[in-house]
């Protein structure tokens, strides 16, 4: 049985901690929130919102939405709990469904050019209006994903980083709820009642890697406790003399 006071507390405390930690939101800053209608973005909406009202710092958030026109999408669902709750907010409509169904083969996962396209879109939005910082609602079970995905298939030790300048130099993407557990997510989600969209409404899943992983996450949580937070608290503990990136340590200078 959760304790909801004291999940609503720990989600406020990580995010609140995730921003200090990164200087996520600054003074000033206008903050863009990406929201798809997930657990995750409700969720990250809702805890920025009352920090916004808490916090010694000013700050504007914006919510944005992107319409991708699948087929189904409950339109209606985001502009009105956003007026209810008084959140400025702006809705893009792109059919990147089509795109998406033209370029990629029946039975194929979408996911990874739907992304794509979502971020190019949200990206631009975000130069076009001000915007400062982009928040996502990536958390701490899909940073420890990414990583085991780059290293079991890419080769390198890497993850989604809580706070990231765009390849472009134009935006800042933070993530405040890098250190929020999923399951605490959707746990505070079901609590308060967000009117969730399903993502795949289109029909597609995650790719067989991410749900590998995904299921391998799950089975160490249930069956070796604490697993996951040592593996979180190893990327924010790294040390370059004793992995072997010549880049990043100078072997020869130190040896
Ligand atoms: S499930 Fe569909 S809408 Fe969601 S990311 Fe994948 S392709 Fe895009």
């Amino acid at each position: 049985m959760v304790n909801n006071k004291k999940l609503s507390k720990r989600l406020h405390h990580l995010v609140g901690q995730a921003i200090a930690d990164f200087a996520m939101i600054e003074a000033g800053d206008k903050v863009m929130v990406c929201l798809s209608g997930g657990a995750d973005s409700y969720t990250m909406l809702d805890i920025l919102t009352y920090l916004q009202s808490h916090a010694p710092v000013e700050f504007d958030i914006v919510a944005v939405n992107l319409d991708q026109k699948q087929p189904g999408f409950p339109e209606q669902v985001l502009p009105d709990y956003l007026a209810a709750r008084g959140v400025p907010f702006d809705i893009i409509e792109q059919n990147t469904y089509a795109i998406v169904k033209q370029k990629i083969p029946a039975g194929k996962t979408t996911c990874s050019l739907c992304s794509r396209l979502r971020r190019g879109i949200l990206y631009n939005y975000a130069k076009q209006h001000a915007v400062t910082k982009i928040a996502l609602g990536h958390h701490r079970d899909d940073l420890l994903e990414t990583l085991l995905l780059n290293m079991f298939y890419g080769g390198s030790l890497k993850t989604m980083p809580p706070r990231l300048r765009s390849d472009d130099g134009c935006n800042t993407v933070i993530r405040p709820l890098a250190y929020c557990r999923e399951k605490d997510i959707k746990a505070y989600a079901q609590m308060k009642g967000f009117p969730i969209i399903p993502c795949n409404l289109c029909g597609s899943q995650e790719n067989l890697q991410r749900q590998h992983v995904k299921a391998m996450l799950q089975e160490w949580e249930i069956n070796y406790p604490g697993r996951l937070e040592n593996m979180f608290s190893a990327i924010k503990n790294v040390s370059p003399s004793h992995l072997a990136d010549t880049t990043l340590y100078d072997f020869i200078l130190n040896a």
